[in-house]
């Protein structure tokens, strides 16, 4: 006490005893509660609530429900502030809206398990993570999930291809040899292989090409990087496979045949195109906005830090009336809510509150999470949070212009600061005031 009665000499920011508080432990005992508060000269019991945050969930009753796993999961979702209906949620996508696609992926999915087993599901989940255009990641989960429609598939599902074909409803229209099954048609036949043999992929060794259509998904998405000299191979096989198809499928409805090196040419130029259109993109989408996009001053820059090893997550706010000018900050700790997401709308919100409660004057917002800005723009979409964005509604009513604007994340520093470093405090805190906690003064960022 006499450290800190030295510092608010020294800084001119005296803690205010009446308005402090102290929480105890369920095991302190009375005695040694009323001598820590004739110590400390803290009178009040009870804990640092602050502004809206009086609802939270009953303890003692999820402890006579649930088991301690799900107690931890409960308490991750925010309460409501007031009271609403009970809402259905779609849990297979993030904003918790259901979209067609993720609904179909979903009864894929559900069907497959039953037709294939357990191993296959992560083959066709790998077939969305490749780093290629969306028609592409699609052409992998139909090979993964068996529906790529060769001629053997369109004769197993009675599609008869008379028109196509001269004789045999399933015979490889290449090679006229096969049937033609998936392996065959990307892997088997005389055709695909001569392109293979031309490929950087070294035949043969180690049994490359396989028998089995899913050896060959489990060899591009795992061991290709590992297992061959050729330093990109992972990254270069996908292209040569979707350039195969496009063969087979010229062959088969045009009748034109392609050599084997301008299949592989075509391979490399596609994979050309697509990064050169990823990094167009990611340079025009990610370039900082101007200042003259970015609001008037004040502004409030805000940020949520959430790990999913760590049980606290970290909120920060920082508000300046000029580029270096401190008018208020603020870092919080407190439980992890259920995303990261979840915790960059906590720091808005707690954002939005404290700054009305200090009678800061300011109504633009900054934020580096793209995802918040459409939050704030159309609640309606993202149900999950639809608890959140009531609080969040309820607020915006105090702020007649109010703004939210993204930042780059190397604009938002000292929030991140302030939020990261309140991440790893061992207790739920709060700290809003005109200079940093003594916590965040030692990660290098200046206030
Ligand atoms: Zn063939």
């Amino acid at each position: 006490m006499d450290i800190i009665g030295s510092y608010g000499r020294a800084s001119g920011q005296e803690v205010n005893l009446d308005k402090s508080s102290i929480m105890f432990g369920k095991k302190v005992p009375a005695d040694v509660r009323s001598q820590l508060k004739s110590v400390i000269g803290i009178s009040k019991e009870g804990c640092m609530g602050s502004y809206l945050d009086t609802k939270d969930w009953h303890l003692p009753t999820l402890e006579e429900f649930f088991d301690p796993e799900d107690i931890s999961l409960i308490r991750s979702m925010p309460v409501c502030k007031t009271s609403q209906p009970d809402r259905l949620l779609w849990h297979f996508t993030k904003s918790g809206k259901y979209s067609v696609k993720s609904g179909y992926r979903l009864a894929r999915e559900l069907l497959a398990d039953v037709e294939y087993g357990p191993t296959c599901v992560a083959l066709r989940a790998q077939s969305w993570k490749l780093d290629v255009p969306s028609r592409i990641q699609h052409f992998f989960w139909q090979i993964g999930s068996v529906t790529l429609p060769v001629l053997e598939q369109l004769a197993f599902w009675g599609v008869r291809c008379d028109a196509l074909c001269k004789g045999c409803d399933a015979l490889c229209k290449r090679c006229d040899a096969a049937v033609e099954t998936i392996n065959h048609a990307l892997f088997g036949c005389p055709r695909s292989r001569r392109t293979w043999e031309m490929s950087p992929v070294a035949l043969d060794q180690g049994g490359f090409p396989y028998d089995s259509i899913y050896a060959h998904l489990d060899f591009i998405f795992w061991r290709a990087s590992s297992q061959s000299e050729v330093p990109d191979l992972a990254i270069r096989l996908p292209w040569i496979i979707w350039s195969i198809w496009k063969d087979r499928n010229k062959k088969v409805f045009q009748g034109i045949e392609l050599e084997p090196t301008e299949i592989l040419n075509q391979a490399a130029n596609d994979k050309l195109l697509w990064e050169e259109a990823k990094s167009y993109s990611a340079h025009y989408l990610e370039s900082p906005p101007s200042m003259e996009e970015r609001g008037p001053f004040p502004r409030c820059l805000v940020d949520g830090s959430w790990k999913f090893t760590v049980p606290f997550q970290g909120l920060g706010l920082w508000c300046c009336s000029g580029e270096d000018i401190t008018l208020l900050l603020g870092a919080r700790s407190q439980r992890r809510s259920l995303t990261p997401l979840h915790a960059e709308l906590q720091a808005l919100i707690w954002a939005m509150a404290s700054l009305l409660e200090a009678g800061v004057g300011c109504q633009t917002f900054e934020t580096d999470c793209a995802e918040l800005v459409a939050m704030v723009q159309t609640p309606d979409d993202w149900p999950a949070f639809s608890n959140l964005l009531e609080d969040f509604a309820l607020l915006r009513t105090s702020y007649p212009s109010f703004t939210l604007v993204r930042i780059p994340r190397e604009v938002n520093v000292r929030a991140d600061c302030l939020a990261r470093s309140s991440r790893s405090l061992i207790s739920e805190s709060s700290f809003v005031n005109s200079f940093p906690p003594v916590w965040s003064t030692n990660l290098g960022v200046l206030f």
